[in-house]
């Protein structure tokens, strides 16, 4: 007998990323070839976005995907996320030339409050929802204080692209299979702040940081800003910002969150004052994943570098929230 869909909701569903998300999501590259799903679209509601989402349709009605149960447009969340087990929160405007982050966040600060108070009325009180529109962290934030009648465990912002970047440097460095790289995260805010932290990691069960020669500078000036400039060269070369990689990172993300994993991944969820980090904020922790549920790997050792590179994200992002707070009375 068919399982019973699973619903999910996908914003800026006609974007780059969106594009690129939602085929690999009905092929069953997210729940797997045995689980029915129906796609919720949602774009903005002028008719640039909602002709491309009319023709996305088109699109994915002719792949004649077996899982995919239905799918609909829509341009209000209260329609897009009714019902919704999983929400994927893409749209959103992108970050204009010379424009400042707080601009940046003060634009996008109302769609994540109209979609957490949509979230908070009309989704399964048990949505799973992952945010992936830029400034992450923050717009993770206002949508989960918008929907107080949620668990603040629902909300969870995209770093896994940040992560699987530093998986990629580090394989491409040691010269091995990214299979045989473990317990790699990222600390803190989607920024330039982040730290991806690989004290911890293992290739093929060895520390790595014992095995790279001279490893302390190599992390401080080759392999961290390789990593929090990996956006920015990718624009650079491409012309457009990551999203297929994108795509394939929210994928590992819900997917690891939902089917659980032994590995080590970062997610981006609201701090519960684990490392200090002031409760609420969301921030990349490294965790670990089983029957639906994550938790914050604990007791890991926090040296003076690795301090001083968590506390730049969290003021970063206490600055981000206290330019927005006002928008949420
Ligand atoms: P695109 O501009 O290609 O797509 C965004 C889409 O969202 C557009 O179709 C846009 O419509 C739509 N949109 C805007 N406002 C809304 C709204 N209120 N409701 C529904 N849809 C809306 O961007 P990308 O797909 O390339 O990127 C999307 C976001 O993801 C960006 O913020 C980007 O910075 C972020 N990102 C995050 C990453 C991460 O690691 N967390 C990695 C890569 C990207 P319209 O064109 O009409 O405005």
């Amino acid at each position: 007998m068919l399982k019973k869909p699973v619903r999910i909701s996908i914003t800026g569903a006609a974007g780059q990323i969106g594009y690129s998300i939602i085929f690999r999501i009905a092929n069953g590259d997210l729940l797997g070839k045995d689980q029915p799903i129906i796609l919720q679209l949602l774009e903005a509601s002028n008719k640039k976005s909602q002709k491309a989402i009319k023709g996305v349709i088109m699109e994915i009605e002719d792949c004649v995907f077996p899982l995919l149960m239905d799918v609909s447009a829509h341009k209000n969340p209260i329609t897009a996320f009714k019902d919704a087990n999983i929400a994927i929160l893409i749209g959103s405007l992108p970050r204009g030339s010379n424009m400042k982050r707080s601009e940046l966040l003060a634009i996008n600060s109302p769609i994540f409050i109209e979609q957490g108070k949509a979230l908070n009325s009309v989704a399964s009180r048990d949505v799973k929802v992952l945010v992936v529109g830029n400034p992450v962290n923050t717009n993770t934030y206002i949508t989960m204080k918008s929907a107080p009648d949620l668990s603040y465990k629902n909300f969870t912002a995209m770093l896994r692209l940040d992560h699987n970047r530093a998986i990629a440097k580090l394989a491409s460095k040691l010269n091995e299979p990214v299979s045989s790289i473990k317990k790699v995260f990222v600390w803190g805010n989607h920024s330039l702040s982040m730290y991806a932290d690989y004290r911890y990691a293992t290739v093929n069960g060895v520390l790595i940081k014992n095995i790279i020669n001279n490893n302390s500078y190599w992390n401080k000036n080759v392999f961290l800003p390789a990593i929090s400039r990996r956006g920015e060269e990718i624009i650079s070369i491409r012309g457009v910002s990551s999203a297929a990689s994108a795509a394939s990172a929210a994928i590992d993300h819900i997917k690891d969150w939902i089917f659980g994993t032994n590995n080590w991944v970062t997610m981006g969820i609201p701090s519960d004052g684990s490392y200090n980090i002031p409760k609420d904020i969301i921030f990349g922790f490294p965790v670990k994943t089983k029957n639906s549920k994550y938790k914050i790997i604990q007791d890991l050792k926090i040296d003076k570098f690795s301090q001083k590179k968590i506390n730049l994200s969290i003021e970063e992002l206490k600055n981000e929230i206290c330019g927005i707070n006002h928008l949420m009375r």
